[in-house]
Order: structure tokens, then C-alpha cells, then sequence
């Protein structure tokens, strides 16, 4: 827990939060800003700033966070496809400094990714 971490306060319930899926070592709920039909967040439990930050310590919370995507997507009904995002860092518009993996589908996405 990190203080003044939006998504730490989201994770301890501070801050409400629609949850889609928890367990103990990842939270994910409805993006608040939503680019598309499904637009879901996907956070680790411990506070880890970003992609940079990911380490032999701490990479048992992305691996279970890439665990559960495929059945957070299927619970989703993303039956057709779905892209995986994490922004890191200013040149990619990190605006959250705390890892989270964007899950966006529900409608053909566009081809470019940048
Ligand atoms: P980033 O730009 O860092 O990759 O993504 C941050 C995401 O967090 C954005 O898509 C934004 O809409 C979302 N977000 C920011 N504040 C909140 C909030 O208070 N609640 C929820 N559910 N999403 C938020
Ligand atoms: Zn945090």
C-alpha cells in the first residue's frame, strides 16, 4: 500500500471501485473512463509503479494477473478478441503510476496501435 496511490486506494476499498474480479494477489474493475464496450483494469496488489518496475521479486503478481485475464475476458464475453495495454511511462501516457493492464474490447479495434 502506497499512499496517495489512486489504485492502492481502490484495491484497500477507499475509493469505490466495480469490481470485476479479485483475488489475493490482483484486483481488477471497470475502467471509470471507458474507450470501448469492455474496458477493464487489471492491478496487482502490491504497489509496483509500472512495466519498469517488474522484477524476479515481484513478477508472481504479473504472472497471475496474465493467468486470469483469459477468464476476466471470457467472463466478459470477449468471444472474438480482445487487446491487453499497459502504459508505461510519460512517451506512453502513463497517467496512473501504479501497474495496470488495460483489457479493451467489444468492438473491432483499430489497426494502429500508436
Ligand atoms: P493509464 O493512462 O495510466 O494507462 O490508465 C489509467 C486509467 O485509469 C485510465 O484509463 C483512466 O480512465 C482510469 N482511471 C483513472 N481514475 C480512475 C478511477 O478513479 N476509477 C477507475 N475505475 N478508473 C480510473
Ligand atoms: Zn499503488
Amino acid at each position: 500500500m502506497m499512499e496517495n496511490c489512486l489504485f492502492c486506494k481502490i484495491i484497500n476499498g477507499e475509493i469505490p471501485s466495480s469490481k470485476v474480479y479479485e483475488d489475493e494477489k490482483c484486483y481488477a474493475f471497470k475502467d471509470i473512463n471507458p474507450q470501448a464496450p469492455v474496458h477493464i483494469l487489471v492491478v496487482p496488489k502490491a504497489h509496483i509503479a509500472s512495466v519498469d518496475e517488474i522484477a524476479s521479486l515481484n513478477s508472481e503478481y504479473v504472472a497471475r494477473i496474465f493467468e486470469v485475464i483469459p477468464e476476466i475476458a471470457k467472463a466478459a464475453g470477449l468471444t472474438n478478441g480482445y487487446r491487453v495495454v499497459s502504459n508505461c511511462g510519460d512517451d506512453a501516457c502513463q497517467t496512473v503510476k501504479h501497474l495496470h493492464f488495460h483489457i479493451i474490447g467489444g468492438r473491432q479495434l483499430a489497426g494502429e496501435m500508436a
